[in-house]
């Protein structure tokens, strides 16, 4: 009894204390385009201790060797937009269970099952290569969930989290937090900023005089401000405001409307028939200005597919997740959603080849799981969507990397390969720089140092799988 519990508690110790050797590897550091031929990768203690050419590289005698010949080692992809599940709801108010016109709507990223759909989405995420997400709603359930990651209790990526949503009142989901005050505003910033999230999250109903109060209290703590650019100052409010993050591209079409922005919002079909091209330029040329990061989620619109290869990657999500979804976004499901249309797919690969070509700083990410949208598979698509926007395989494979870590303020800790940066890497069969679809073709992942092969995690969701 006494010595499961030794191996329990030390296990992931000792795996942490082992040395691993990547040799004769491709790295592809990721801080400067290119890739630097028969390095010698030595991790210890879940960091990046020492990258040397083979010959003068030494490997300590008890070291695990990982063959690297004609692989290619990468920092692990970050998707910057992610829902874990949180605890299930509170009972509905009877206004909710009737459907009251303007009465907040479910939200899908709660259910009484989180623990087993976390774990599913973790792997899911681990087996693409993703070692990092930024969670869009934060609670306590998966902070606990991420402290679970962190002590190698769990599989999973390395989790950093925003506050919960923060909306207006009415707002759009069930169980948001709601801020119509300058006292509300200062209590929720404080709450974030004593819980440990990495931001607050502002959402599209706050009316603006919360939204500034928002702005203030959290510039005064130094959390900053992400999300939605609320509808009742637009995005050029957002830009004004000097938001840390704008995600989606949702916002864009009403600003793109000749004349400009107006009160009276338009159907979305409408919208994209009117919009004027001519204003992008100036509109990005204004985010880039304001420093302000977009993570544009190009693929958050996309359809459930019928192919086999989409039938095996969804096959490992529990069904229940995906029942949930398509009751909070049917027309997606049901693939009538005019946002899910080829015209509407252009418009936004414009936008964000409109944001790049001014220099504004992007975000890579997914806003994972939707109707069309799953755990890690997702990312990949999204950085052909980066790709398809005009930009280079290296500077897609940026907005997942090197530039997610400068975001969030932690350089020092992943989106490179280099020494003292936590051990979150993928292993390649291919260049990655030379075709971001090569990121798919994995050998194997290390988070903070844990080794898992391809094969390794394919049991695992298989495993799990058969739980379902
Ligand atoms: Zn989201």
């Amino acid at each position: 009894m006494k010595w499961t519990l030794f191996v329990l508690l030390f296990t992931p110790w000792v795996q942490a204390q082992e040395v691993t050797a990547f040799v004769d590897v491709a790295v592809v550091p990721m801080d400067r385009a290119g890739v630097v031929e028969h390095q010698t990768v030595l991790v210890a203690q879940g960091r990046i201790q020492r990258i040397a050419p083979i010959r003068s590289a030494r490997i300590p005698a008890n070291a695990r060797r990982i063959d690297g010949r004609n692989k290619f080692l990468m920092p692990g992809l970050a998707d910057m937009h992610v829902h874990f599940v949180r605890e299930a709801l509170p009972e509905l108010p009877p206004a909710l269970a009737n459907k009251a016109p303007g009465a907040p709507r479910i939200p899908a990223s709660a259910s009484p099952d989180h623990e087993r759909e976390n774990r599913a989405y973790a792997l899911m995420f681990l087996s693409n290569g993703v070692t990092t997400v930024r969670n869009m709603w934060g609670s306590p359930t998966i902070d606990a969930f991420a402290a679970e990651i962190r002590s190698h209790d769990v599989a999973g990526p390395f989790i950093y989290s925003t506050g919960p949503i923060t909306d207006g009142n009415p707002p759009m989901w069930f169980s948001s937090r709601v801020v119509e005050t300058a006292t509300e505003a200062e209590a929720a910033v404080k709450a974030d900023k004593r819980e440990g999230y990495v931001a607050i999250k502002v959402y599209s109903l706050l009316s603006s005089d919360a939204y500034a109060a928002i702005v203030t209290a959290a510039r005064k703590e130094g959390l900053p401000v992400v999300g939605h650019a609320p509808r009742s100052i637009g995005l050029e409010g957002a830009i004004a405001a000097r938001q840390d993050s704008i995600e989606h591209l949702d916002e864009f079409l009403p600003s793109l409307q000749p004349g400009g922005r107006s009160a009276q919002r338009k159907p979305f079909a409408d919208a994209l028939r009117d919009m004027d091209p001519r204003r992008l330029p100036g509109l990005a040329r204004d985010i880039a200005a304001a420093r302000i990061w977009v993570c544009p989620t190009i693929v958050v619109r996309d359809l459930p597919r019928t192919d086999p290869v989409w039938r095996e990657e969804a096959s490992f999500v529990p069904p229940s997740v995906f029942e949930r979804y398509a009751r909070m976004y049917p027309n997606i499901a049901a693939g009538t959603d005019p946002r899910s249309t080829p015209r509407a797919h252009e418009v936004d690969l414009s936008i964000v080849a409109a944001l790049h070509n001014a220099g504004a700083q992007l975000l890579l990410g997914t806003d994972t799981p939707k109707p069309g949208v799953l755990p890690g598979y997702s990312l990949h698509d999204e950085l052909v969507n980066f790709v398809s926007a005009g930009l280079s395989p290296y500077e897609a494979l940026r907005a997942g990397t090197v530039e997610a870590a400068r975001f969030l303020g932690r350089s020092s800790d992943f989106g490179v390969i280099a020494e003292g940066r936590r051990a979150d890497l993928l292993l390649l069969e291919a260049n990655p720089l030379d075709d971001v679809r090569n990121t798919s073709k994995i050998a194997g992942v290390m988070v903070v140092g844990r080794w898992w092969t391809a094969e390794d995690l394919r049991k695992s969701l298989i495993a799990l799988r058969a739980s379902y």
